[in-house]
């Protein structure tokens, strides 16, 4: 049986939970699932994996893409090849991605979010969602992938009976690059993150002036002010309020979108909400998709008439 080899998403000692989505990826394509992890005492069910590597390197050096190439090729020399090498769509994972596939010259194919497997067709989503994109690899070796976030871990539901553990010496590592630390967000006031009720504006908002009575809508509601990228960009709002892959990844009871059109980088920041509902003009916005509720009109009319209903209670 081939297999799969997943190169950890790690980050300060913490190993993310977007490795469930590779492993589930693994599990949808029958491969066994091999994983290339560094030092350190990762909270990981290993039970997941066929086959454990680990390296004896630290995180830095493993996430240094520079010495990623020569990582697998040992890997290859010990085990043989994969079919497949994943990677997470996250930063460290794409940067590390493209290195090796131009390292062994192979295909690569990014930000995968779904697939046919009888087809062989992997699927990402292109241009904000409005295109869906089916790519087929036509080479017999193997294919260099990332896996957004989100997009399979509900198959990480398959565990081995029998887990080999291997200690693999790094190869010579690369001096060219490395990694000098990481550097600390700033402390922020707002945590959206941790809000079990957000309401969600973006561009739709129209005008700064327009964004206080939203704030007390969210007074009225108990809900935290959050954004889309536009509205961030256009400092209408401060940057720990930003929903998306550049910003914050949120989870609450309820996410209220309005005014937000519903762009890929937007979704999968806020998809896992509880209960998604949105408001826009446009009976087309793809947000309509994910929301769970959805009213068609205009955001400042239905801002209005709930600011109404609640001081009226
Ligand atoms: C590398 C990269 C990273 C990114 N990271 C993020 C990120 O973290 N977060 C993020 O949000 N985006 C991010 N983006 C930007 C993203 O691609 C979209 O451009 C952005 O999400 C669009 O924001 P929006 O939905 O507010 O605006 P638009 O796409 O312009 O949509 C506005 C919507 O408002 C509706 N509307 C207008 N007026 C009204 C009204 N009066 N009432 C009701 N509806 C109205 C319109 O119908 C439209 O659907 C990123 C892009 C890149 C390239």
């Amino acid at each position: 049986m081939s297999y799969g080899l997943i190169v950890a998403d790690v980050r300060k000692g913490t190993f993310d939970e977007r490795n469930l989505d590779l492993i589930g990826f693994c599990n949808i394509l029958e491969v066994d699932a091999y994983i290339l992890l560094p030092k350190g005492d990762y909270d990981v069910d290993l039970s997941y994996f066929k086959r454990v590597i680990r390296l004896n390197m630290e995180e830095a050096d493993f996430l240094n893409p520079l010495n990623i190439g020569a990582i697998v090729e040992k890997t290859i020399e010990k085990f043989g090849r994969p079919s497949i090498i994943i990677f997470s769509s996250s930063s460290s994972g794409m940067e590390m991605a493209s290195y090796l596939a131009g390292y062994f010259n192979v295909p690569i194919i990014t930000d995968i979010n779904g697939l046919s497997k009888e087809e062989k067709v992997f699927f990402k989503s292109c241009y904000s969602e409005k295109v869906y994109a089916h790519l087929r690899l036509k080479n017999e070796g193997f294919s260099v992938l990332t896996i957004r976030s989100g997009s399979f871990k509900q198959h990480a539901n398959k565990k081995c009976e029998v887990t080999e553990t291997e200690e693999m010496d790094p190869p010579t590592l690369s001096e060219k690059r490395s990694f000098l630390g990481y550097v600390e967000e700033e402390k922020q006031e707002i945590d959206i993150t941790k809000a079990n009720f957000l309401i969600s504006i973006g561009r739709g908002v129209g005008k700064k002036e327009e964004i206080a009575g939203y704030e007390e809508l969210a007074t009225l509601l108990k809900a935290t002010l959050s954004a889309s990228r536009p509205v961030i960009d256009k400092q209408w709002l401060p940057k720990e309020r930003q929903v998306g892959t550049s910003g914050k990844t949120v989870k609450p009871k309820v996410y209220l979108a309005m005014g937000i059109s519903g762009a890929f980088q937007h979704i999968a920041g806020m998809k896992d909400s509880e209960c998604i509902i949105a408001v826009n003009k446009d009976p087309e916005a793809p947000i309509f998709q994910y929301a769970h509720y959805g009213i068609i009109g205009d955001m400042h009319k239905v801002r209005d008439k709930l600011k109404e209903l609640l001081k009226g209670l």
